[in-house]
């Protein structure tokens, strides 16, 4: 987020782990977030009722203006600019987030929101600052992810599995280098597990691929790997700064980009995966036809 950008809805229902405070520093951010807290629009998440991926509509809340009549009379003239300001902060307090299930309205997830906003005395001037930050939410962080994930156990070990859930759930929690170790973890297994497969192949030089930094490991490995990551192998050097040298805040960041990164060589795997599972079943049901029928 750039200082004068907002997180779209869908970031902010999703992604924003909680008790991030995102601050809101002039009147287009307060208007973003306003418009946020009366989002009537839908997103997609683990429904844990359906137990697969659905569309969620956001129950539509009625926009109520902020200054009532007997606020307006007690105004004088003087103090009517700072009040048309303030027209446009949003609403301090809490706020509540409700998407419904487009298969059953009973199938419900809550996101709390709070508004804060600060009043300081800067000479004569009032100075309010204000931020806004997820505070609460059901299901819980992670447990959706957790799910979204499961079926990455068809092409990760049980303690890869283990560390890509710890790496979503410490980013959540706005551990930020933490995450990145587990994904290096991960990163690095997938390396590990195509070298294995090379290591195998009667040519393979195992004392010069020793010799290799990990970027011309992949290149050596580019065979065996899935084309998403030979192609985005950078995103090592990333996960490395990250744990070396980047602040936390950083590290946060980057993560949903490294999060989806992995995701998608995952996915490559199990795709690959399934669809030799696939040809395998038809070459069977190919040869049982033709037997049938002779
Ligand atoms: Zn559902």
């Amino acid at each position: 987020m750039t200082a004068n950008t907002f997180p779209s809805p869908k970031e902010l229902i999703l992604n924003t782990p909680l008790y991030k405070k995102i601050p809101l520093t002039d009147g287009t951010l307060h208007e973003a977030a306003t418009d946020f807290l009366f989002f009537a629009g839908t997103y997609d998440n683990f429904c844990f009722e359906c137990n697969e991926i659905s569309t969620f509509q956001v129950v539509t809340k009625t926009r109520t203006p902020q200054f009532s009549k007997s606020d307006a009379k007690a105004i004088n003239m003087s103090k009517l600019a700072e009040v048309l300001d303030s027209l446009t902060y949003a609403p301090a307090g809490t706020h509540q987030i409700e998407g419904r299930c487009a298969r059953s309205k009973g199938h419900q997830q809550f996101f709390i929101y709070y508004v804060d906003q600060q009043a300081t005395l800067e000479g004569e001037k009032t100075k309010l600052s204000s931020s806004i930050q997820k505070i609460g939410q059901y299901p819980a962080f992670g447990d959706s992810h957790n799910e979204r994930i499961k079926k990455f156990q068809k092409v990760l070990p049980k303690d890869q599995m283990g560390e890509l859930k710890r790496a979503i759930h410490l980013a959540s929690h706005d551990v930020g280098v933490g995450s990145y170790v587990y994904l290096r973890r991960i990163f690095e297994g997938l390396i590990e597990e195509a070298h294995q497969i090379a290591a195998g192949e009667p040519t393979w030089d195992e004392s010069a691929f020793n010799t290799l930094r990990m970027a011309d490991k992949i290149k050596a490995l580019k065979s065996n790997l899935p084309s998403f990551l030979t192609e985005n192998a950078s995103m090592y050097s990333l996960l490395s700064k990250g744990i070396h040298e980047m602040s936390e805040k950083d590290c946060l960041t980057h993560f949903e980009a490294l999060r989806i990164a992995i995701e998608i060589i995952l996915e490559e795997k199990l795709e690959k995966k399934e669809r030799a599972q696939l040809l395998i079943d038809a070459k069977e049901a190919i040869n049982m036809a033709i037997s049938s029928t002779k």
